[in-house]
């Protein structure tokens, strides 16, 4: 039975009309990339970095250490690409006070100095941690992944700082170089709106349906009191979706969707339906995930989903449809 069970789990996931589906793990530690392939996962379409940044007592990790562990996840995923993203700290993910203090009475942590803004703020940092993506390249497929991106600006920062670690590479003569897809994460309004500017810039790119929603709906995603109105289904949000991955789709860049949305089995289908062909989940979901995927028809799906997307209550409109 069990024997039946792993089979079963390492089988990829395919609609009933032949749409193949990339199954991904999230993961925060690299130990978890062997959880993740026994799940069934085909690789990680999201490390987040910064669980190997906090609760260190201020003292963050040297560009060596990051590169081991990078490594270290690699091993785990035999040949399976690894999607890592720079540090997504600030807000619900606090640095340690040790290791910086600009955190203190912030009013909107959620609004201040996070992820990409915290990693351009500090470019040493910046620069450690992609020499240790791109040595950690040499032991499989790595991708690059930037938080928090919603200025072109910023996303051509982050080019210009990988331009000048590789420069600095092939002086110090650090070995081939293996180069490293990059992509940013969608989770600012303003990004989903304007992406058709940010795509010639990128290789891929990934739906952070958690921020998304709290920036699109303005509920903190960590305030037990407004917990109620972060409404996944909101019209707005959904739009937005459907926004990316036609964008995405349309200029050829693969697109994933990474929050929480990804694992949640009420909006697998509606998910399938307006496009998308890459999810990346907690472990433990691609299971069950994988289920729907293989019950479902994706051209009929693309319909509901149009069905759904232009109701005025989604939710009702997508159990009536039985997408749930
Ligand atoms: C997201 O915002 O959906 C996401 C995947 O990133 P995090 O939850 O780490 O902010
Ligand atoms: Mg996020």
């Amino acid at each position: 039975e069990r024997e039946r069970l792993s089979l079963w789990r390492h089988r990829p996931a395919v609609t009933l009309d032949g749409q193949v589906i990339e199954m991904l793990a999230n993961i925060e530690l690299p130990d978890d990339a062997e959880a993740a392939v026994a799940s069934g996962a085909e690789g990680v379409g999201l490390f987040r970095t910064e669980f190997l940044f906090m609760n260190r007592g201020g003292k963050l990790p040297s560009e060596e250490e990051q590169y081991q562990a990078y490594r270290r996840a690699l091993e785990h995923l035999q040949g399976r690409p690894l999607t890592i993203r720079t540090v997504d700290v600030g807000a619900d993910k606090p640095l340690d006070r040790a290791a910086d203090a600009r955190h203190d009475n912030i009013l909107n942590p959620a609004l201040g100095l996070r992820a990409i803004r915290w990693s351009l703020s500090e470019p040493l940092m910046l620069r450690q941690q992609l020499r240790a993506v791109h040595r950690a390249a040499a032991h499989g497929p790595v991708k690059l992944l930037i938080p928090m991106v919603a200025h072109l600006p910023e996303l051509l920062a982050v080019r210009a700082a990988l331009d000048q670690v590789r420069a600095q590479w092939s002086i110090e003569l650090d070995g081939p170089w293996h180069p490293v897809e990059l992509g940013i994460m969608v989770e600012i309004p303003a990004t989903a709106l304007i992406l058709e500017r940010m795509l010639p810039h990128v290789d891929f790119v990934s739906i952070g349906t958690n921020d998304l929603i709290q920036y699109t709906l303005a509920i903190d995603r960590a305030d037990e009191s407004v917990a109620h109105l972060y409404d996944p289904w909101h019209p707005a949000v959904l739009h937005l979706i459907g926004r990316v991955i036609q964008q995405a789709r349309a200029a050829g860049k693969s697109v994933s969707v990474c929050g929480e949305m990804a694992g949640d089995l009420s909006f697998t289908e509606l998910l399938v339906g307006l496009g998308l062909r890459s999810f990346s989940m907690n472990p433990p979901q691609i299971t069950r995930v994988k289920q729907r995927i293989l019950r479902a028809d994706a051209t009929k799906l693309a319909q509901a989903a149009l069905e759904v997307l232009g109701s005025d209550n989604p939710h009702d409109k997508a159990r009536q449809l039985r997408l749930l």
